[in-house]
């Protein structure tokens, strides 16, 4: 069994209690290995840590930031083979489907965001001959990273090469279920000396104790958060009597509008792959199919086929397409989602139950699941379900669609399907989302800005040039030219 540390001020710590909690491969149940339980005195170490090494990291030019971040996109790509292992056995991915986004992806993002260092430039002014104005983008300081558990390598190494290029140090807590995979990003950044020590620490404790009080701490400056918009409230509580900066990635429910002439085929392809892709365990996953009634039959037949094609099974199987869900306490969640759904009236047309035998036993499997007969009132329709479950509705009448797809308290993605991209593209001017696509859906990468608006996310974006600059602050100097 695996024994690891803490990262905290660039050495290898147990927590300041001794405690430790273990985790499990999600397969076969098996313990893999034991990682310290943080507790509020490691917070403290870890925030007075990140506190020391802000002068430092945060007085090296943009040019300096980036050879360093540079470097450790290069050590992740080193590191590939373990980290997609560990996120199979930890989380479930199956590890070919992971090299794309856990390594690829997140090496892209310290190497884009080594660019981007190079390039907070500020703006100047010209009010008065006599005055000089210019604004400048500075660091936003020392910031609480809390991330989720689906994609936990790429969610955690985004916020860290974003907050760096802008000149932060951090803190950085994954959830419990990933501690190994966490503590092997530890490993990656331990390698590359020229990172202040304390310029990122990794610690593993709960979120409801460590997290909360991360979210609290009047050493942190900004928390930088993914993860559902439940927590979300909680943590903008927990960081409103210090007011903190906050930069929140938050859950979805995302509408797919299928219109008669739409490329069918592309069409189930590309949602079919999105919606089973992690298991669904994707925030941008889609929640809601409308489905034009002249090709409800035929998208539906093409869809089935689709999702019986998945292969269910071991996440480091190279031919299996969907591994288990993440954990029991989950499982329970998409399996109380699937019951209600047949309760309240849907009709079940595949999957919907637990799979069982050898290989299955004793991991949380639930087949691609899909539900017809939708409407409005139901659970399935409303909630985030965060698991293998398309819910798909018929429509005939194009301003109720419309109605319906865009009354949700969520806005992070939202799709049409249609030729007739002028239409479309007017249609999506009624969607409050952070990305509309067009016989598409999402875009997520290095370069990419990535967020949701109304209750998806707060504060703006992830990725690319514009999340760089969520983790910096403006000041304005001024400069009278007379004597
Ligand atoms: P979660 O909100 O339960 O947990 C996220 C993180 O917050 C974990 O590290 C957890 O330990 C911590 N946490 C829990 N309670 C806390 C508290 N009271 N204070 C501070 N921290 C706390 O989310 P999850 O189940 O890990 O992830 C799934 C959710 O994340 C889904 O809703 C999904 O849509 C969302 N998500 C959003 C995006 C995005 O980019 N918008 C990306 C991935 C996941």
């Amino acid at each position: 069994m695996l024994e690891k540390k803490m990262w905290i001020g660039g050495e290898w710590v147990d927590a300041i209690s001794g405690q430790t909690f273990t985790t499990k491969d999600v397969t076969t149940g098996e313990t893999l290995g034991s990682v310290p339980l943080a507790d509020k005195a490691d917070v403290d170490k870890a925030v007075a840590a990140a506190r020391a090494a802000y002068p430092i990291w945060s007085a090296k030019t943009g040019n300096q930031r980036s050879e360093i971040l540079a470097k450790i996109g290069d050590a992740i790509k080193k590191h590939g083979d373990d980290i997609t292992r560990y996120n199979a056995i930890e989380h479930g991915l199956p590890k070919h489907l992971a090299f794309g986004p856990d390594v690829m992806g997140a090496s892209g993002n310290f190497t884009q965001a080594a660019a981007y260092a190079r390039h907070l430039v500020g703006s100047y002014i010209p009010s008065n001959p006599d005055r000089m104005y210019m604004l400048e983008r500075i660091p936003a300081g020392v910031c609480a990273l809390i991330t989720p558990w689906n994609l936990p390598f790429f969610l955690m190494v985004q916020k860290v090469a974003l907050s760096l290029a802008a000149g932060c140090t951090s803190v950085l807590k994954v959830p419990s279920i990933n501690a190994l995979t966490s503590i092997k990003f530890a490993e990656i950044l331990a390698e590359i000396e020229e990172l202040p020590k304390g310029a990122v620490n990794i610690i593993t404790g709960p979120g409801t104790t460590v997290g909360t009080y991360m979210a609290s701490h009047p050493g942190i400056d900004c928390v930088g958060f993914t993860g559902s918009s439940e927590t979300g409230i909680e943590i903008m509580k927990a960081a409103a009597p210090t007011l903190k900066k906050l930069v929140m990635e938050l859950g979805g429910k995302n509408p797919a509008i299928i219109f008669p002439d739409a490329n069918l085929d592309r069409a189930v392809d590309v949602l079919g792959h999105h919606q089973f892709f992690n298991c669904g365990q994707a925030c941008g996953s889609p929640g809601r199919y409308y489905i034009h009634e002249s090709v409800y039959d035929e998208f539906l037949e093409k869809y089935l086929a689709y999702a019986k094609h998945e292969k269910v099974g071991n996440p480091l199987d190279p031919d299996i397409d969907m591994g288990p869900l993440v954990s029991e306490e989950h499982f329970n969640k998409v399996m109380g989602y699937i019951e209600s759904g047949k309760a309240e009236g849907a009709t079940l047309l595949l999957g919907g139950e637990r799979l069982t035998g050898p290989g299955y036993d004793n991991g949380y499997f639930i087949p691609p699941t899909v539900f017809t007969d939708v409407t409005p009132n139901m659970k399935i329709y409303t909630d985030e379900i965060f698991g293998p479950v398309a819910v798909m509705m018929k429509w005939s009448d194009e301003d109720e669609v419309m109605r319906l797809a865009t009354d949700n308290s969520y806005g992070l993605t939202a799709s049409i399907w249609s030729k007739n991209i002028a239409h479309a593209l007017k249609l999506g001017k009624q969607f409050t989302v952070g990305t509309f696509s067009v016989n598409q859906h999402n875009f997520i990468a290095a370069e990419a800005p990535w967020g949701g608006l109304k209750q998806s996310g707060v504060g703006g974006r992830e990725g690319g040039y514009q999340g760089v600059l969520e983790f910096t602050v403006q000041r304005m100097i001024t400069i009278c030219l007379d004597e």
